[in-house]
């Protein structure tokens, strides 16, 4: 069967792109259709911490914190050079704190600044140490009633007792709950207040991170009646290279035609889960795990290419990374744990490849880590490389999926997630590597400790490092000695927590065909969108930054074309 339809606007995938381009779109008096292929709103963009890097955002500034787009241009310059088109990027630098301002002012998506949060690669000309990352205010899940069930859960990996999401300034105050009586109370109101959420929802209503930013576009969308057809997947664009006047949606077992007079916005997540995009964009060997919603499997990019668009970098690194460990859920099922910014960093914990040898500074980004893992595997097998601690760092820092103040590791090893040894012998027999290079690894790392240099990859010298560091230890917050037996190991493989390769655009979000001509009507933001930033990784947030700020540009792009 088919039926039709016709709106201004048609928007494909409700991740924070979909949303935040829909949600514009009736803002600036659109008749809009969000078109969502599962049942949930939100995407990987539900899963993720939710900060968006925008150079020169007002919040920052009112805070205190100075930036220019001309620095962040620099540093752009600097770190990506002609891999990406410049001014794609410009506008990017131009537009993204409108972007955020326009949300500010007339929705509830708001925003706070992170204040100090380096960006990547702080060597470079204008980096900034702080100011350009902000974060969603944490959102009250109550709000949505019985909508509150269409938002995407986190992964279980960063819930609480089953359930309860915690922020990055909730933790220090939940690890020492103990310690003053400031925590004590703070953690006990923060515990209360998910018992009796769990008395009527699935899980804990304070939502943080990715899950509030949803939860905020999602509220406000709701507020302006925007329809969202969920289950409803864009299968074909109607149109050719001349112009696209609509698509085909599946909903059900219907097929709907819509007509949409001023374009069609892909926004379906990318090709995390397409075997055979994943093949032609990635490195070799192709990584297997990818942390991008299971439903992103380059719908966009496909009927993009179909139609004629053009895909940039055709050949490249194509996706952004984080080392991540395999979990074993209490269901059985498989997980994947992001080792992001909480441990590898901390003084105490080394990682090395198949040889028992380091490879990478460990605090460096969770994208540079992974760019050398595979830069190690060319040499020494290094997919998975295994992060070595001993079981006095985890019950400080924790390590991955095993939370700070775990002393009993027996689950997690029963489990299959930890390994360990009560010598580095035993340790290195059951990783599989030499025990005599990595006792030689180890006491050469634990000399480093006591001088607080780190002679062979300088972890410890950056404002990056030093951010993730533990400030209270001494000489070098990222360096300290693996002396306490038992010594433990998890295995970590490359995981994409975005794809970088889309389809070719230009400033306004425009698709190109494979001639650079913009198609006109067909518009891309998100991860369908080739990335800005061609698989480099600047600093926090850098995704979901140009996500919302394309997503804007497309929109009053679109607004202003002569409907067809
Ligand atoms: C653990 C983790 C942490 C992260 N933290 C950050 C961070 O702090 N900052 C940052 O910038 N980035 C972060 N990211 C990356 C970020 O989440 C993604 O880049 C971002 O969500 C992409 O947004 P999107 O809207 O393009 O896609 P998604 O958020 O993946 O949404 C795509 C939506 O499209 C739907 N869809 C798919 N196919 C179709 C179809 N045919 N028709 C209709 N709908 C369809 C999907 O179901 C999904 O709902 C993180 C990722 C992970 C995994």
């Amino acid at each position: 069967m088919t039926a039709a339809r016709e709106v201004d606007l048609l928007v494909a995938g409700a991740g924070p792109a979909g949303m935040t381009a829909a949600l514009i779109a009736a803002l600036e008096g659109l008749d809009v259709l969000l078109c969502e292929k599962s049942e949930q709103v939100g995407g990987t963009g539900a899963t993720s911490a939710g900060t968006l890097w925008i150079p020169g955002n007002s919040q920052s500034r009112a805070a205190g914190f100075d930036d220019s787009a001309a620095a962040a241009e620099r540093y752009l310059d600097a770190l990506i050079a002609d891999r990406s088109r410049r001014d794609l990027r410009t506008a990017f630098l131009q537009t993204g704190p409108a972007a955020i301002d326009y949300l500010a002012a007339r929705t509830d998506v708001q925003f706070v600044p992170c204040g100090r949060h380096p960006d990547y690669r702080g060597n470079l000309p204008g980096a900034a140490v702080a100011g350009r990352a902000i974060i969603p205010q944490p959102f009250d899940g109550r709000l949505l009633g019985a909508d509150f069930r269409r938002i995407r859960p986190p992964i279980p990996e960063y819930m609480l007792f089953g359930g309860m999401m915690v922020g990055k300034d909730d933790m220090p105050r939940l690890i020492g709950r103990f310690r003053s009586p400031g925590n004590f109370v703070y953690s006990a109101k923060l515990f209360v207040r998910y018992l009796v959420d769990r008395l009527r929802y699935p899980r804990g209503t304070r939502l943080m991170m990715g899950n509030a930013l949803i939860g905020r576009l999602f509220h406000s969308l709701q507020k302006r009646n925007v329809p969202i057809l969920f289950g409803a997947a864009i299968t074909d664009l109607v149109g050719d290279r001349n112009g696209v006047t609509g698509a085909r949606i599946r909903v059900g077992g219907e097929e709907i035609v819509v007509t949409a007079r001023k374009g069609v916005v892909l926004a379906t997540g990318g090709f995390g889960h397409n075997k055979k995009f994943r093949a032609a964009f990635m490195p070799q060997p192709v990584p297997e795990h990818s942390m991008s919603h299971h439903g992103n499997s380059g719908d966009g990019v496909a009927i993009g290419q179909k139609l004629g668009a053009g895909i940039a970098p055709e050949r490249g690194q194509g996706g952004l990374w984080t080392p991540a460990s395999r979990t074993r859920r209490r269901d059985g099922s498989e997980g994947l744990y992001p080792h992001l910014t909480l441990d590898r960093a901390k003084p105490g914990l080394l990682a090395v490849n198949s040889a028992g040898r380091r490879f990478v500074n460990e605090a460096v980004s969770y994208h540079d880590f992974v760019e050398a893992m595979f830069e190690s595997h060319k040499v020494e097998p290094s997919i998975p490389a295994h992060l070595i601690c001993d079981a006095r760092f985890i019950a400080k820092y924790g390590l991955g999926d095993i939370h700070p103040g775990t002393r009993d590791l027996r689950r997690h090893e029963r489990r299959g997630y930890l390994m360990s040894g009560r010598t580095l012998d035993e340790l290195a027999q059951k990783i599989g590597v030499s025990p005599a290079a990595l006792r030689e690894t180890v006491a050469r790392h634990n000399r480093f400790a006591e001088t607080g240099a780190d002679l062979d990859f300088g972890k410890g010298e950056t404002e990056l490092n030093r951010f993730n560091g533990d400030p209270d230890h001494r000489p070098n917050p990222c360096i300290g000695a693996l002396a306490t037996p038992p010594f433990c190991a998890v295995a970590v493989w490359p995981a994409d927590i975005a794809v970088s390769t889309g389809l070719a655009t230009d400033p306004d979000a425009r698709v190109l065909d494979a001639d650079g001509r913009p198609i006109p009507g067909l518009y891309a933001c998100g991860n369908d969108m080739a990335s800005i930033m061609a698989g480099a990784y600047p600093g926090p947030g850098t995704t979901l930054g140009p996500a919302v700020t394309f997503a804007y540009r497309a929109v009053m792009h679109a607004r202003d074309r002569r409907a067809h």
